[in-house]
Formats: C-alpha cells, structure tokens, sequence
C-alpha cells in the first residue's frame, strides 16, 4: 500500500516520538509499504522518511516549491521522488491522490489540519481510506476526547467513530491500516444537515 504520514515538522521535539516514528517507518516497509508525505526533512516527517529509507522502501515527498524559496522548513534530500506544487493545496491535493491509506503521527497545526481534512471528506464519502492515528505516548488523547464530547452533543454523529482509528499499538496500526475490507457509509448515515 501507498500510506500517506502526516506529521511533526517541528526538530526540537522529544526524541522519543523521532525513534518511535523511525521505527514505524522500518516496520511499513517490512510489511510492503511505500511513504508519501509532505517532504519535510526534519520532526517526525524526516522520522518517518529515514525510516523507510533504512529499510530500502520507496518514499514519494511532496513540498511546495516556496518551502525551497523562503527556507520555510527542511527538505528530505533523499525522496525517490520530490513533488514541488506551488500550492498548500495542491500540495495536500497530490499527498491524497497517491495514498491508499493516512497514518497521523503527532504533530502540530499543520498535521492537525491534514487529519481534520482527510476525515471531514471521509465522512463526506469522498473517499473510504483507512486513516489512523498514532497515538504515540496519547499524544492524542485530548483531541480524541474533544471528538468523542462533540459526538455525545450530538455536533458529530457517534458513528463518526467508526471513519479512523486511534491508538498506540504498532500492530493495530497497521491491521487496520490493511484491512480494505471497510465498511461502506452513507453520507445520511454519518451527517446531520
Ligand atoms: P506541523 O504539524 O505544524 O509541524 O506541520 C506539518 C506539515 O504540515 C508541515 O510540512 C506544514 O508545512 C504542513 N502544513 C501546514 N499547514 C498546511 C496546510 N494548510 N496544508 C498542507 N500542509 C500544511
């Protein structure tokens, strides 16, 4: 499968989320996997990148050109290949055409809005791909806890639950992460409006 990492751009983080995202890197390609990400060569998107390098796998970065120009963030010297859109969106456009399936690693604004969009067009049946959180040291658990609130007031339907997964097992990660056998939604059946 080709699975989409979003994540950290940040390198003054704990190095405890670098090792444990490098080592998630290491075990997609052992299971047959290929990267595609946002290019960037530091936080837990360089993680993720020298951890499927090590392990001899493919790695598809993408990176507005800007990003270059104005020295915006580091990028991985080291992407078979390196998509350079002018864009933001488009940049997020192409990271999402060429994914089977999104693993969140934790990060900051950025990956934050990545997995806020892949999950609203998920429950807007614009695609039905896995998408996971890695729920490293529950680096998540607070914003589990603001959707799963929502979904009590009923500002989200609680069988938005169902459209990702979260948690801090590599190996639950990755079953679901492989499991195509996911269950088909209506829009109806997940939004109110
Ligand atoms: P962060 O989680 O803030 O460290 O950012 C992770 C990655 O997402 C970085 O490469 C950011 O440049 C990128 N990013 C930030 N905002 C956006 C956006 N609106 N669309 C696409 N990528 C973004």
């Amino acid at each position: 499968m080709r699975i989409c990492v979003y994540g950290a751009a940040s390198p003054t983080i704990d190095p405890k989320y670098i090792e444990a995202v490098e080592k998630m890197g290491k075990e997609m390609v052992s299971r047959g996997h290929s990267l595609v990400f946002g290019g960037g060569g530091n936080g837990l998107m360089g993680a993720a990148a020298r951890g499927v390098r090590a392990a001899g796998g493919h790695i598809i970065g993408v990176i507005p050109k800007f990003f270059d120009e104005e020295k915006v963030e580091a990028i991985c010297d080291f992407c078979d290949e390196l998509i350079q859109p002018n864009t933001m969106r488009e940049r997020k456009q192409i990271m999402e055409d060429n994914a089977d399936a999104f693993i969140v690693v934790p990060g900051g604004i950025g990956t934050f809005e990545e997995f806020f969009e892949i999950l609203t067009l998920k429950q807007l049946c614009r695609h039905n791909k896995p998408i996971a959180i890695y729920n490293l040291n529950g680096y998540y658990n607070e914003l589990h806890m603001v959707l799963l609130e929502a979904m009590k007031k009923n500002f989200i339907r609680e069988n938005c639950s169902d459209l990702y997964e979260i948690t801090d097992d590599l190996e639950r990660l990755f079953a679901y992460v492989e499991n195509t056998d996911n269950k088909a939604h209506s829009v109806k059946e997940l939004k109110d409006g």
